[in-house]
């Protein structure tokens, strides 16, 4: 019997690459037997609407646009008991969800995963009651990421995007939280934190030392205390250029569950997109929540199972 897919794509996303590629796409599917049926979203919300309200009825989910597509689809799949499989395709500038799953920035080649990759088995981060994919941050970072226009994140390429952040981190208001992780508590005043379930950030692989499972049911989690002087800010900037993470005024640290209440309201974002404003955060890292395709080689290289 044919396998049934819900195909589920942003026609805005990325430099709309997808407009010449359609059909290429759709081909490569039903040529492998996949029964298609098609969504283009129109606006915010669409894609988890949708998701949510059909996704029961196939075998497959797959979805096209950037990171924020991908979130919308990969919340609308929560809110399902039996989830699909889920499958991506590409199409923005920062697709670090996909780069660590080694997913083809070429869209027919990652079309062509779909059908023949690895189902992994990815952890999902909660965040209050919304999701998110790969990260969940505040601060100097994050700020620039949703701000930043779609075209400049286009034309500007990711690296440009992380070295613009690294420039605004001194113009951040520091937000003083406690945070309480599986091991212990911590309060500060924090310029930028970031819990992150994925090898790279942004395209910044923070954790190049550390092998980062995506499937351990634990995140990886780096906030930074508001540096007080040019010294402490220049000791900031060389751990996380060096990837070392030693300075005194980084906390990093792996935890399945993270609450933060915070004296003021702060702005986070979820997987780059804007996550709301608020001063009491519960996140909890819900382990291998979302059967998703990616190459085999990165199977091996995320998962605890290959070990
Ligand atoms: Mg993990």
């Amino acid at each position: 019997m044919a396998k049934r897919m819900l195909f589920v794509y942003n026609p805005m996303a990325g430099k709309e690459q997808i407009h010449n590629k359609l059909s290429d796409i759709i081909q490569i599917f039903c040529k492998a037997d996949f029964e298609v049926t098609i969504f283009s979203t129109s606006g915010k919300g669409d894609a988890e609407e949708i998701v949510a309200k059909k996704g029961n009825n196939y075998d497959y989910v797959v979805c096209s646009g950037g990171d924020g597509t991908m979130n919308e689809v990969a919340a609308g799949l929560m809110q399902l008991e039996n989830r699909p499989v889920c499958g991506y395709i590409p199409a923005g500038t920062v697709n670090d969800f996909a780069s660590s799953l080694k997913i083809p920035k070429i869209m027919k080649r990652a079309a062509q995963l779909v059908v023949d990759g690895s189902i992994f088995e990815c952890d999902m981060g909660k965040f209050n009651n919304k999701y998110f994919t790969y990260v969940a941050g505040f601060g100097a970072f994050t700020e620039v990421s949703y701000q930043t226009p779609q075209e400049w994140k286009n034309a500007l390429g990711k690296m440009a995007y992380f070295g613009e952040a690294l420039k605004h981190i001194t113009d951040i208001k520091p937000h003083h939280m406690t945070i309480k992780c599986d091991d212990g508590m911590y309060e500060d005043d924090f310029v930028l934190g970031l819990v992150s379930n994925s090898v790279s950030v942004a395209g910044y692989k923070a954790y190049s030392k550390k092998n980062i499972k995506m499937d351990d049911g634990k995140f990886e989690a780096i906030f930074i205390r508001n540096p007080r002087n040019p010294i402490e800010l220049q000791q900031v900037l060389n751990a996380l250029l060096s990837k070392e993470l030693d300075a005194e005024q980084i906390l990093y640290f792996c935890s399945k569950n993270i609450n933060i209440i915070s004296e003021d309201e702060v702005s986070w974002t979820l997987d780059g997109e804007d996550g709301g404003i608020c001063s009491k955060v519960e996140m909890e890292n819900i382990n291998k929540a979302l059967s998703i395709v990616c190459d085999s080689s990165a199977y091996e290289a995320v998962s605890c199972r290959s070990e």
